[in-house]
C-alpha cells in the first residue's frame, strides 16, 4: 500500500489550456457531427466506415465534455450544503450503473455534520468520478463503502473505499495527469478534474490502494 498526495499545480495549468481548446473544437465537432448523421442513409454500403468514424466522434465528444467541466465562469457561487444530501443525489445517478455490476453500496456517516461551504455541482461532479471509478475497477461486483465523519476540527473527510482491482504501485504517481489511464473506454481527465476542483474548494485529497482495493480520501474544510 502506498499513499499518494497528487500535486498538480503543473495540472490545473494544463487543464485550463486543455477546457480552453476543448471549447473551440467542440462547435465544428458539433457541425460536423450533424451533417454526418444526416449523410447516414446514403452510407449503406459504407456501414462500417460510417461505424468506426461515428465512434470516434462520440469518443471526441466525451473527452471535450470532461474537459469542460474545468471552463467553468470564474466566479463559480459557492454556499453551505448539507454532504449527505449530494453523496445520496450522487449515488441515486449511480444506481443503475452499481445493480448492473452487482454492486452495493454501504454508507456510514456521523450524525450531526456541519455544513460545507461548496459549489454543489463540482462536488456531484467528483462524487460521481471516484465511484465511477470504484464500480469500474469491481468487475466481480462487490461492496462500496462510503464512510463520511469530521476530522480534526474544523474538516470532514469523506472515504469511498472499493474491493476493485487496486492500482498498481508503479501506476501511482501516474493517477491524476491529464490523458493517464488504463481503461479502452477511459479519458483519463476523470481524476485531474476531481483534483482541480477540490482545490477550488481548499481541500485535499488522498489516494490508497492495494490489490485489495482502493481507498480515496477526500478532506474538505468547514468553518
Ligand atoms: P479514467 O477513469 O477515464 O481512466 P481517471 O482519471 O478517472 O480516468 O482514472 C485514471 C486511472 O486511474 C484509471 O484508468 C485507473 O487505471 C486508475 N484508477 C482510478 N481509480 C481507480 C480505482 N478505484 N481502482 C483501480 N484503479 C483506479
Ligand atoms: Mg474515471
Amino acid at each position: 500500500t502506498k499513499n499518494l498526495i497528487i500535486n498538480s499545480e503543473k495540472l490545473t495549468i494544463a487543464g485550463q489550456l486543455a477546457a480552453g481548446i476543448a471549447h473551440e473544437v467542440r462547435n465544428p465537432l458539433t457541425a460536423i457531427k450533424g451533417f454526418f448523421q444526416m449523410m447516414e442513409n446514403d452510407l449503406k454500403e459504407n456501414k462500417m466506415y460510417f461505424d468506426v468514424i461515428s465512434s470516434e466522434i462520440n469518443r471526441i465528444e466525451t473527452i471535450l465534455n470532461e474537459l469542460l467541466v474545468l471552463a467553468r465562469p470564474q466566479e463559480v457561487k459557492f454556499e453551505k450544503k448539507n454532504i449527505e444530501v449530494i453523496i445520496n443525489h450522487v449515488i441515486t445517478l449511480l444506481k443503475t450503473q452499481s445493480n448492473l455490476n452487482s454492486i452495493e453500496i454501504i454508507m456510514s456517516i456521523e450524525p450531526n455534520l456541519p455544513l460545507i461551504n461548496c459549489n454543489e455541482n463540482q462536488l456531484k461532479q467528483v462524487f460521481i468520478n471516484f465511484l465511477k471509478n470504484a464500480i469500474e475497477a469491481m468487475t466481480q461486483g462487490g461492496s462500496i463503502m462510503i464512510d463520511i465523519r469530521k476530522q480534526y476540527a474544523d474538516r470532514l473527510v469523506i472515504r469511498i473505499i472499493d474491493q476493485g482491482s487496486g492500482i498498481p504501485i508503479h501506476l501511482l504517481n501516474k493517477i491524476g495527469e491529464p490523458f493517464f489511464t488504463t481503461k479502452e473506454q477511459g479519458t483519463g481527465l476523470g481524476i485531474m478534474i476531481c483534483k482541480n476542483i477540490i482545490d477550488e474548494h481548499q481541500g485535499e485529497i488522498n489516494i490508497d490502494s492495494s490489490s485489495n482495493g482502493t481507498k480515496v480520501e477526500i478532506c474538505l474544510p468547514f468553518s
